[in-house]
């Protein structure tokens, strides 16, 4: 599809009071610019990507991110660099590009996502891309094409170079992160089957201001059910009503479990959380249900072990409310980021950051991402992306072009790092 710029862009003015005043703010927090300039190519790629939908089925059997995969390995062959749509789930791809280096038993991995969420009540065209005040609005900007965008660009700045890269430069674009992770879960077991190079460490493109993200929130989520004989609300006596037992249940929660969460917070990604975040009971109004249930979101931290969060949350319930709830299984879990402080891969990524005058310290967040796996796998991973996580999953999503075109420097110069000893 053609991409639609704003018509002050062609006259390359689009933007000029957006970037001054960054340029200010910048000067004001004592950061060196960058190029402070717009990247024509990342700009134009990204504005392809975000043209191509690919909003996650949510379990439903649809190819979504298939067409932008292929879109992406049309592009990548184009520029001669060998690039390969891999099947994930249900005719869903991963799309795997990859430029040989110096050392071919050592890679370093850029991965970002190919799936978006939602689009419905956007305020701004999802697939349309649209560029004014020097950004770009759509589905996608900045969660997660922007980052992946960049990462391509530097990709053929890197393949263009007379010398090979001192590491084999893998990019990947993976299905399903926003879901199941399955894309991230599929890439991690090829790179495991390829017995001949050693991945050495993962940059993880998501929308992160281009700060080095080292940690973040996992998350466990099940349902809680409390069930009675139901009957009629006329002859309401007896009856144990679930609905007065899950608000019960969610009294305890919020008296006697969610406070005593805040006495132990992890030094870069604060205490965990839980939230009752869905609740259901009943069939009619002259009706007493005979059943109830809330399901909780509990975001653990680094080192905790969501089944075990789990376990001890059913013990706790359990102990208090006996047999008449029921805490089921997690329907979901997802692991928390943590990495080595003393990572050398980590140090060299903020090295890169520190040398271009961006702010290179380590930090931590709430939200996840397909980081936490890829470090399960005993690869240490950096989150890292240009755009804000306040413009992603947004009516009108977003990204800074003039940070976009930093995130290409950055990505370059981390591809062209030396290779640490090994
Ligand atoms: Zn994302």
């Amino acid at each position: 599809m053609r991409q639609h710029y704003g018509p002050d862009d062609r006259d390359g003015t689009a933007g000029t009071e957006v970037r001054g005043r960054r340029h200010d703010r910048r000067r004001r927090e004592g950061l060196r610019d960058m190029t402070d300039t717009i990247n024509p190519d990342a700009t134009a790629l990204l504005s392809d990507l975000v043209a191509v939908p690919s909003v996650n089925p949510r379990g439903a059997a649809e190819p979504a991110e298939t067409p932008v995969a292929q879109r992406i390995a049309d592009w990548c062959a184009a520029q001669g660099i060998a690039a390969e749509v891999r099947p994930v789930v249900d005719g869903r791809c991963n799309v795997v590009a990859t430029v040989p280096g110096r050392d071919p038993g050592t890679a370093v991995l850029f991965e970002s996502h190919l799936d978006t969420v939602e689009v419905e009540h956007m305020t701004t065209p999802p697939f349309t891309p649209t560029v004014r005040d020097g950004r770009l609005f759509g589905r996608g900007a900045c969660d997660a094409k922007g980052p992946l965008a960049a990462f391509l660009i530097a990709l053929r700045d890197v393949a263009r170079s007379p010398q090979p890269p001192p590491r084999t430069v893998i990019v990947a674009g993976v299905a399903d992160e926003e879901h199941e992770y399955r894309g991230v879960l599929r890439l991690l077991e090829d790179l495991e089957r390829d017995a001949t190079t050693k991945v050495s460490g993962a940059v993880v493109g998501e929308p992160t201001d281009l700060r080095a993200v080292v940690a973040h929130k996992g998350v466990m989520r099940c349902r809680i059910v409390a069930t009675g004989p139901g009957g009629h609300s006329s002859r309401p006596w007896g009856l144990d009503n679930p609905i007065e037992t899950i608000a019960r249940v969610v009294t305890f929660l919020a008296e006697e479990v969610t406070p005593s969460l805040a006495d132990a917070p992890h030094p870069l990604v604060g205490p965990a959380s839980l939230v009752p975040a869905l609740i259901g009971g009943g069939t009619g109004p002259n009706t007493v249900p005979n059943e109830c249930a809330v399901s909780l979101d509990r975001r653990t931290l680094p080192g905790e072990d969501p089944e075990q969060v789990w376990r001890e949350l059913r013990d706790r319930i359990t102990d208090r409310f006996g047999e008449d709830v029921t805490v089921e299984p997690p329907f979901l879990t997802d692991l928390a980021l943590d990495n080595d402080p003393g990572d050398r891969f980590v140090a060299g990524v903020r090295d890169v950051l520190a040398r271009v005058g961006r702010d290179a310290d380590a930090i931590g967040t709430g939200w996840g991402s397909d980081a936490s796996k890829i470090a399960a796998a005993g690869i240490p991973a950096v989150v890292l992306g240009p755009g804000s996580i306040a413009d992603a999953h947004t009516p009108d999503e977003s990204i800074d072009l003039a940070e976009l075109a930093d995130a290409v420097e950055i990505a370059r110069a981390i591809m062209l790092a030396p290779a640490p000893p090994h």
